[in-house]
């Protein structure tokens, strides 16, 4: 490709809208361009660079068996009704109207789609296991699309499904997707680390997502670098006591409190009591219900265990009137003891927990003296809450770390949801019909892309590893006039090169050096081939690696020097 004939609008400001490094970048190299918020447009080199991403995950999708297919973004909302996703995805469902006014729903992805040709196409155990999966356009109602293509409107998935006879069939299809995930990334070049996800309202059974380290991810992750254990912190244990049981049961004892409405101001003169012998009381609402949640004064609660616990992911925390309807308090004197009219749900912390301090439900007071069991009735135990960095790790009891990192990819044992709900039934070895077991497996392709910038890039530019560069390498004659020596070599260096199958760029603008120098660091070509006046009278040629250092080589043997830092990666 000559640069002059392509689209590379490179920027010099970095536009007001990116926030984050590769967002910038994105923007900055050129690579895609804003229709609106949510909805990119990509330019000739952004759009190589996806295609190779998607080449990668296609080639690994074929290899560990899978068939792709291609399903329609299009769909009819019944087959979301008959899933139940019409009404618990809604938030993120697109919906459009035909002419007739019937309406229809922009795929977010295609569980439900694939289950009903699975229910007519596949009927006995013989014909598993399949999996099948399409490279395809997403649609979601995301509240807050940003960072460029990590959080979209509309981008591009790899959605696979498996379908399998037996649990343990469930589990290899599961294993090879799993496998097949780890060599994607590492062919694009990205450090990733798979971690135990929460299931949350997908009603499935187990899942790992991949995660790419950065500070600017929307994910933390906790892990322990002893182990190895890790997980999302929305499902991240730790092994943290128990409080311990107190010595003295003395009785309950009612104390004033005046003024006296956090957890921090309890534990400081002239009460002392620590944030560890409080009990906190949050008030949720629950499919419109109230529910009390108990946790140590020093913890924090998990949403996403909050959603296993109660089963179902609509609630939200109740609003002061909502809790002095509840409680007849306001929030910082609230507390569980003597309540029998509202669920209770307590933190396995607290399980045995006796002399702890808690809200009296009336203002400005407390209680000591609090044991659980004898005084709050809870009736709901479960892991409610968000492990915290230094705690010890479930598995080995070493200190837990906390990072933040992007969700690229996602691995899940569905069960059998799906397959029920739609009618993707087949007849057993006994002849017995039995609903499909299901795995679905996603990777954000648009996302990963990006990912691969926001882990690879300097001060100057994107560092392309050359899996998925747009080009591998960009020659920069520094004297574009056709008939002069640095660009009848740099044609023949290109002519070459492009012989032998790589993807080249030729900058044949009539810009400066420093122009064309800055703009092939900012793009981020892997191996960058200069050809200068002077160097090349003294018969050389500059190869300058994007992440490494400049190498001198005789102008003929510049290909072959190329073709080897190519083959070494
Ligand atoms: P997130 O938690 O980031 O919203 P998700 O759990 O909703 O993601 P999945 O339904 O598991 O995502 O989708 C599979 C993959 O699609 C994700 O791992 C992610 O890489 C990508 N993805 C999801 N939502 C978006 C989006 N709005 N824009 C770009 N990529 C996305
Ligand atoms: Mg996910």
């Amino acid at each position: 490709m000559r640069w002059s004939q392509t689209l590379i609008p490179t920027l010099k400001e970095t536009p007001a809208e990116a926030e984050i490094a590769s967002h910038k970048l994105l923007l900055r190299a050129g690579l895609v361009r804003k229709l609106t918020g949510g909805l990119y447009t990509f330019l000739p080199l952004g759009l190589r660079a996806l295609r190779k991403v998607e080449q990668i995950v296609r080639e690994e999708m074929n290899r560990a068996g899978a068939l792709e297919l291609l399903m329609p973004a299009l769909q009819p909302p019944d087959i979301w009704q008959q899933s139940g996703r019409y009404e618990s995805a809604k938030d993120v469902l697109f919906k459009v109207r035909d002419r007739a006014k019937k309406e229809w729903v922009l795929g977010p992805t295609h569980e439900e789609v694939i289950t009903t040709l699975v229910a007519g196409e596949i009927n006995s155990y013989r014909q598993m296991p399949k999996n099948f999966y399409q490279i395809q356009t997403k649609f979601r109602d995301e509240i807050r699309p940003r960072f460029g293509l990590m959080r979209a409107k509309e981008f591009i998935m790899k959605d696979a499904y498996s379908f399998d006879a037996t649990d343990e069939a469930a589990q290899v299809s599961y294993r090879k997707m799993y496998d097949a995930y780890a060599r994607i990334f590492q062919r694009c070049g990205l450090k990733t680390i798979a971690v135990e996800a929460d299931t949350g309202v997908m009603g499935g059974k187990f899942s790992h997502e991949f995660m790419v380290p950065a500070a600017t991810g929307e994910n933390e992750v906790a892990f322990c670098d002893a182990c190895g254990y890790a997980a999302n912190v929305e499902k991240a244990t730790s092994a943290v006591q128990r409080s311990e049981v107190g010595g003295q049961r003395s009785e309950v004892e009612k104390f004033a409190t005046p003024g006296v409405v956090t957890i921090e101001a309890l534990s400081k003169a002239p009460y002392d009591v620590a944030a560890e012998r409080q009990i906190k009381t949050l008030v949720y609402l629950a499919e419109g219900k109230p529910v009390l949640i108990l946790l140590r004064g020093d913890h924090q609660l998990n949403e996403a265990k909050l959603t296993g616990a109660l089963g179902t992911g609509n609630f939200r925390p109740a609003a002061a009137e909502e809790i002095f309807a509840a409680l007849g308090a306001h929030p910082g004197s609230l507390g569980a003891v003597g309540i029998t009219h509202l669920p209770v749900y307590a933190d396995e912390v607290l399980r045995d927990a006796a002399d702890m301090t808690t809200g009296a439900n009336a203002d400005g007071f407390h209680l000591r003296n609090v044991a659980i069991g004898r005084d709050i009735q809870a009736a709901h135990w479960a892991d409610l809450r968000l492990v915290q960095a230094g705690e010890p790790c479930p598995k080995c009891g070493q200190p837990l770390k906390i990072q933040r990192a992007i969700e690229v990819g996602h691995v899940f044992k569905l069960g059998t949801k799906y397959s029920q709900a739609l009618n993707a039934l087949f007849l057993d070895e006994a002849g017995k019909q039995q609903p499909a077991i299901m795995g679905c497996y996603g990777i954000g392709v648009t996302r990963t892309l990006q990912a691969v910038i926001e882990q690879s890039h300097d001060d100057n530019g994107i560092i392309w590893p050359i899996s998925v560069a747009p080009y591998t390498v960009c020659i920069t004659p520094l004297n574009a006039a056709p008939e002069s020596a640095v660009m009848q070599r740099a044609e023949q260096i290109y002519a070459e090169l492009t012989a032998r199958g790589v993807d080249v760029i030729i900058d044949d603008r009539s810009d400066r050096p420093g122009v064309k120098f800055k703009d092939s660091e900012l793009v981020g070509f892997p191996i960058r081939v200069g050809i200068g006046e002077k160097s090349l009278a003294k018969g050389e040629v500059e190869i300058k690696p994007r992440a490494g250092a400049l190498i001198l080589v005789k102008a003929e043997e510049t290909v072959a020097k190329v073709m080897e830092l190519i083959q070494q990666g």
